[in-house]
């Protein structure tokens, strides 16, 4: 059985940030990833490909409460859900990192603070190329430093998008973004500002991604050893059961067992939390880690909208993420409970109509799907669900993993959604902004879109309530560790990985000390 310093399991946004700050130590490093390389081919930019045939989301079937089946959005390969994901890299609200009253009861503070990850946010915005500006969100967080690179520009008609609600009393803010983008030297820029970026995986390698800049970096090492297409199946451990023994893989041929000093489990949070389920033993009855019955736990992935409104003038924007806004983050002027972020999401084009949600495009006849597309302005409103223990992810003894979830803060969701309409309103009534109509299309994100999956394997102070300690290794055992976004123990309302990649670098700094 090969032997190894540290083996990772998943190479996503924790795996594969780990993997790159872990590589110059010299330490033998295994990762184990149970996708392949995503491709590069004309098909990463084709709106058909990617949206109406799904040519990119695994063939997998999770089963909602009820037993009913469905096609999770999940991504495996290397690089994870990053391969696909729209890249705007934000940070947590320092509030976000204590205890928060909302609508439908509390956020629950992390065990550590805004303080603790700052230095990480900041190394992980280094290492990932955000662009953006600081100053500008008025919920934004301290930071230590300025952004890596200046924001992305905004397209003309996301500039009078943002001018129109400046004019009207709000403060929009460049988004930061994760994209290569050199807008002072074109010829020289990896990214060429596309269409076709959020949702979609980068033909020119230019998004900033973990495979292009976690897992990429880390092989240039030769003590790193990369496995695709090796789906780890089952931890064992020693006798005790106070550490893993054999990492058991599933791959294209026979089984094979791995073995490390130390082993971090970064599948993302569904299929982590399966994997230590799956990992009872006699000293782990209930699951791996898993005394104090929290593993599963928590489940989150965001009240997520997609708003699609049309203006009057075609919108030619290419590349639409360039805008946030949180004005109403803390709640507003009638609601005392925080609402959410709202930012900007890729361009609708008419194929994605078809693919996301057909019933939908029957909502406004007179339009042609093409002309909605012109016209569309896409917003996404995401508001933070609540981490409540009944929703979560159990595994039958078939290996069946089911998703047992029930929305949380809905009253805030509607009303930022209500917010958003009344904006736009008032923006009509703006005499430079060109709106004739709008017609919006309103995208639930159904239990199956869980791109913003979080919790299940949650850390803190408390063995009791928690599965991980403040390093993030189990309570239970010495030597297993979680760096993905099921750590947390809040979601907040923003987006998760630049969180999950700070996170991983400040856990790989603590691994680094106990390696020595
Ligand atoms: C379409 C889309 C758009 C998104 N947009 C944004 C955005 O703009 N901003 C943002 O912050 N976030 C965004 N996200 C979410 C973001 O991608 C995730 O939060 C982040 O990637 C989670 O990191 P992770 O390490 O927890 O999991 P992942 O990145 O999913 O990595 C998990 C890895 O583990 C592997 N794996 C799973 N099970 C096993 C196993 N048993 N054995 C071996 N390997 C295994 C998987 O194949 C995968 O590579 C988006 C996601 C999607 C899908
Ligand atoms: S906008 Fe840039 S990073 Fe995004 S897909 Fe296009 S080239 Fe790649």
């Amino acid at each position: 059985m090969d032997s190894y310093d540290v083996v990772i399991i998943g190479t996503g946004a924790g795996g594969g940030t780990l993997a790159r700050h872990l590589a110059p130590s010299g330490k033998r490093i295994l990762l184990l990833e149970r996708g392949d390389w995503l491709r590069r081919e004309p098909q990463n930019w084709s709106d058909q490909d990617v949206f109406v045939d799904n040519r990119y989301v695994s063939p997998e079937t999770w089963y909602d409460a009820g037993g009913k089946p469905f096609q999770p959005g999940v991504h495996y390969f290397v690089g994870g859900a990053t391969k696909l994901y729209g890249a705007a890299l934000y940070r947590l609200r320092k509030e976000d990192f204590g205890e928060l009253r909302h609508h439908d009861g509390i956020s629950p503070a992390w065990p550590i603070s805004y303080d603790d990850l700052e230095p990480y946010y900041t190394l992980a915005e280094q290492h990932y190329h955000v662009h953006g500006a600081r100053g500008e969100d008025p919920t934004e967080p301290p930071a230590s430093a300025p952004y890596p690179h200046p924001a992305v520009s905004h397209e003309p008609r996301i500039q009078q998008l943002a001018d129109d609600l400046a004019a009207a009393g709000y403060r929009p803010f460049h988004a930061p973004c994760g994209i290569m983008l050199d807008e002072s030297n074109p010829p020289f820029s990896t990214c060429i500002r596309c269409a076709t970026c959020d949702g979609f995986p980068c033909l020119v390698h230019a998004k900033s991604d973990a495979e292009v800049l976690g897992v990429r970096p880390a092989l240039e090492h030769p003590n790193v050893t990369l496995r695709t297409n090796a789906k780890v199946v089952r931890l064992e451990t020693n006798g005790e059961g106070t550490a893993v023994t054999e990492v058991v893989v599933e791959g294209d041929g026979a089984e094979e067992r791995f073995a490390g000093d130390v082993v971090v489990v970064a599948c993302g949070a569904a299929n982590t939390a399966k994997l230590l389920l799956q990992s009872a033993s006699d000293k782990h009855p209930n699951g791996l880690a898993n005394g104090s019955d929290q593993v599963g736990r928590h489940y989150m992935f965001h009240d997520s909208t997609a708003v699609l409104a049309l203006s009057r003038e075609e919108n030619a924007t290419a590349y639409q993420k360039t805008l946030g806004l949180n004005d109403f983050y803390f709640g507003d002027d009638d609601f005392e409970y925080p609402l959410g972020n709202v930012q900007m999401v890729g361009k609708s084009t008419a194929p994605m109509f078809r693919g996301e949600r057909p019933r939908d495009t029957k909502l406004a006849p007179e339009w042609t799907l093409e002309r909605m597309a012109r016209h569309a302005i896409d917003f996404w409103l995401s508001t933070e669900d609540l981490p409540r223990p009944d929703n979560r992810v159990t595994v039958g003894r078939d290996g069946k993993l089911t998703l047992t979830y029930t929305e949380t803060n809905l009253e805030a969701k509607k009303r930022l959604y209500a917010k958003v309409k009344s904006l736009l309103g008032e923006l009509d009534m703006n005499p430079g902004h060109l709106i004739h109509r709008f017609a919006y299309m309103k995208n639930d994100i159904p239990v199956a879109g869980c791109a913003h999956q979080a919790g299940t394997c949650r850390f803190g102070t408390d063995p009791g309530a928690s599965v991980l300690d403040v390093n993030c290794k189990a309570h239970e055992l010495d030597n297993l560790y979680v760096v993905d976004t099921s750590v947390f123990p809040s979601i907040g309302a923003v987006n998760p990985a630049l969180t999950a990649m700070a996170n991983s670098l400040r856990v790989g700094d603590h691994l680094l000390e106990r390696l020595r």
